[in-house]
């Protein structure tokens, strides 16, 4: 059989543990065969970050932006003990803070749907995407306890003394801020991606009471979106809309799905903890970030799976589920073939995903599906992580 050609390379970023086996796996059986990959290989394990002094990080982001599309493994942000453990020379920083920070990013995270693991919520049958603005507001936010009460006042750069709070007593104060050109980053990659994905954007804040600070975000979203995205939006038949948070949610619950939903920092938080939870597994969800100026890296949205992997290095059998990490891979395919007018390249792509879900449609899942899955006439058997890859590459 004739490999599918490729004309740009894929900037592959690989990992650790777990995901780090079944990434190589993932290659070798299910695109090698069939793709003649071009991919440029940056090496983000844990080791090679400190034999780099993670400068492999900062090429990877580079190379992101140079040529457009990347797909990333999961990767080991070091804590205290991963610096025992690997014989760190430092504590390096999460490797997915760096490359949002370099390509001025936003994350997008969308759930699989499987026929037979059924969201919470009945009545969403396509997936909701969660677009959360990573920065400023209360994590950046600056917080003292007023024992006494007193005045409390912002000094601004004009010289004024803006008053917060004459306190009657003890109580607690905060600060917080953000940047338009943050917010317009943000702005310009959810417009982005609900056009590279014909989705509609939803973006919702608290601007009838925060009439200044969310009413800027939303000022913001509506000044881009008529100036550089209405036509592009019409012709693609899709929608922007802003709506206040109360509204959203109450939307959210009502819809079926099938947009995505840009939030801020807080509420980005919280709700994408509370879709991934309604959608059924955080291993049946993937991210991509984008960058403002239409650059991708698509990847799983749970980490490395360290309880696996240690089983794994003991010879034992484990049942770690590939999907997200095989439809970051897919994600990334795909893009490289739009982008490139490849449209076998972007066939392949489908069909994998295709394969895929119906291998778990008829019944074939890793362990922790079994439980969360229920079709009329499909008993669901759980196999272990290489009998599952097989089963899906048996169907390409
Ligand atoms: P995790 O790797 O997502 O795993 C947490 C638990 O969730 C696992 O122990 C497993 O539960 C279950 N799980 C997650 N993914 C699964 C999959 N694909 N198949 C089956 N079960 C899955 O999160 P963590 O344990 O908090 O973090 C482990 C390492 O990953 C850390 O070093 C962290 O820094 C890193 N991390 C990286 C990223 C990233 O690169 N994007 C994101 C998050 C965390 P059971 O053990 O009960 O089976
Ligand atoms: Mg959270």
């Amino acid at each position: 059989m004739q490999k599918i050609k490729m004309l740009t390379p894929i900037v592959e970023l690989d990992g650790d543990e777990m995901t780090r086996i079944l990434w190589q796996k993932i290659k070798d059986i299910l695109i090698l065969p069939y793709v003649d990959l071009k991919s440029e290989y940056y090496d983000l394990g844990l080791p090679e970050r400190d034999k780099t002094r993670d400068q492999v990080t900062v090429d990877a982001a580079n190379a992101i932006k140079k040529y457009g599309v990347g797909v990333k493994c999961a990767t080991i942000t070091p804590n205290a003990q991963r610096v025992k453990e690997y014989n760190l020379t430092e504590m390096w920083k999460s490797p997915n803070g760096t490359v949002r920070s370099i390509l001025d990013g936003t994350v997008f995270r969308a759930p699989i749907l499987v026929n037979g693991i059924n969201p919470l919520v009945g009545n969403w049958n396509k997936p909701i995407t969660i677009a959360r603005h990573a920065y400023g507001d209360v994590y950046a936010g600056v917080e003292a306890y007023v024992p006494e009460g007193g005045k409390v006042y912002i000094s601004l750069p004009n010289g004024e003394q803006k008053l917060i709070k004459d306190l009657p007593s003890a109580g607690i104060i905060q600060a917080m801020h953000n940047t338009d050109k943050s917010i317009k980053s943000f702005a310009r990659s959810c417009f982005n991606y609900a056009l590279s994905t014909k989705q509609d954007l939803w973006f919702s804040s608290k601007d009838t009471i925060s009439k200044t600070y969310d009413h800027r975000f939303k000022d913001i979203f509506q000044e881009i979106y008529d100036s550089e995205y209405k036509q592009a939006f019409t012709d693609a038949g899709i929608e922007y809309f802003y709506t206040l948070i109360d509204d959203a949610v109450a939307r959210v619950m009502r819809s079926n799905g099938g947009y995505i939903w840009a939030c801020k920092n807080y509420d980005g938080d919280v709700m994408s903890d509370m879709l991934a939870t309604a959608f059924g597994s955080l291993a049946m969800m993937t991210s991509v970030l984008v960058s403002p100026d239409g650059n991708y890296e698509f990847e799983a949205a749970h980490g490395t799976v360290t309880r696996h992997y240690y089983k794994h290095l003991k010879g034992e059998e484990t049942s770690t589920n590939s999907v997200a990490t095989i439809f970051a891979w897919t994600g990334a395919l795909a893009k490289r073939g739009e982008l490139d007018n490849l449209p076998e390249l972007v066939a392949f792509a489908k069909r994998l995903e295709k394969a895929t879900i119906d291998t778990i449609e008829s019944g074939t899942m890793t362990k922790d599906l079994v439980g969360l899955f229920n079709l009329d006439g499909v008993t669901p058997k759980g196999v272990n992580s290489f009998e599952f890859l097989n089963a899906i590459a048996s169907r390409l």
